[in-house]
Parts: C-alpha cells; sequence; structure tokens
C-alpha cells in the first residue's frame, strides 16, 4: 500500500507524524528518504513528540543512533548520512537493534543497503519548493 500526503508546512509535518505514530508497530522498521532538510528528523521529532517524548530530539548524525526509552518500548533513531564504511553498522549490531520491544526509525538507509534489518515500512520525502511530499509505502 502507498500514499502520498501534501505538507505545507511543518504543522502539517507534526499531524501528520501524530497520524502516522499512532500506526506503528512494536518492532517495525522504518526507512526515510528525502534530501538534506527535507524534514526526516523534523517528522521522527513529530513521532515522539505524539509518543509522549517531551525533552530535545536532535539528529545523532555524529553518534548514528538515539535511543528514546518510552516504557516498555524503545525508539531508536538513526542517521546514517556520515557512514563512509556500512561495515561500521555491523560493528555496532544494527540488525540487533529490530526487535519486538523496538521501533527503529533510519534516515539515509541508502547508505547502508544490505546492512541494516529490512523496512517494514519507506518513507519519501520530497521538497516542493517551500513545501513538502510524503509518500509512505508498507511493505
Ligand atoms: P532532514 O532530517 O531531512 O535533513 P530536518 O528535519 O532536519 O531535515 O529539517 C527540515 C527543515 O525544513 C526544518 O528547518 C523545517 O522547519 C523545514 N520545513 C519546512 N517545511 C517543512 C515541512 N512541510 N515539513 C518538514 N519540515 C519543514
Ligand atoms: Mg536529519
Amino acid at each position: 500500500m502507498s500514499k502520498k500526503i501534501y505538507l505545507n508546512n511543518e504543522a502539517d509535518m507534526f499531524a501528520f507524524a501524530k497520524q502516522f505514530a499512532a500506526t506503528l508497530k512494536p518492532g517495525n522498521v522504518v526507512y526515510l528518504y528525502g534530501d538534506l532538510g527535507a524534514g526526516k528528523t523534523t517528522f521522527v521529532r513529530g513521532i515522539l513528540r505524539a509518543m509522549g517524548y517531551q525533552a530535545a530530539v536532535k539528529s545523532p548524525t555524529f553518534t548514528i543512533v538515539e535511543p528514546y526509552p518510552l516504557g516498555d518500548l524503545t525508539i531508536y533513531h538513526f542517521d546514517l548520512y556520515r557512514i563512509n564504511d556500512p561495515e561500521e553498522l555491523d560493528f555496532i549490531g544494527i540488525r540487533d537493534y529490530a526487535a519486538s520491544e523496538s521501533i527503529c526509525l533510519i534516515e539515509w538507509p541508502e547508505k547502508a543497503q544490505g546492512h541494516l534489518p529490512l523496512a517494514d515500512i519507506a518513507c519519501y520525502i520530497d521538497i516542493v519548493e517551500d513545501k513538502r511530499i510524503i509518500r509512505v509505502d508498507e511493505k
């Protein structure tokens, strides 16, 4: 199933993130595609807010992964932009992050093809002038 949503501003993105968060299930792996500045991190921030996480959500560009414990569930936010060698991810045991009590949200999955847990959902964010279009593909 694939759907396309038009997002005129950041408030639309947060509203959509809230709807999307409600559809996520423990164990899900979500790939987030889109250029720098497309809104991947903003989308993750919206998902975390919707799930009740109030503190700051920063892009883990240098740390690769940031865990957000939410009761029984942990959300792992990955940013693979700075990965030079995808084998680095094998060392951090990236496949083990995908588990029944976690949800993985992965920015720049294309930097580590073949080294990631498979996606349940792929989101593609396009920049169109000052607006965004997000396509959500459920596998
Ligand atoms: P990425 O993680 O894809 O590099 P960020 O989420 O860090 O992108 O940045 C997106 C930027 O675009 C933010 O400054 C945000 O305010 C802005 N922006 C403008 N319109 C939108 C929109 N509709 N959805 C998301 N972000 C938007
Ligand atoms: Mg980002």
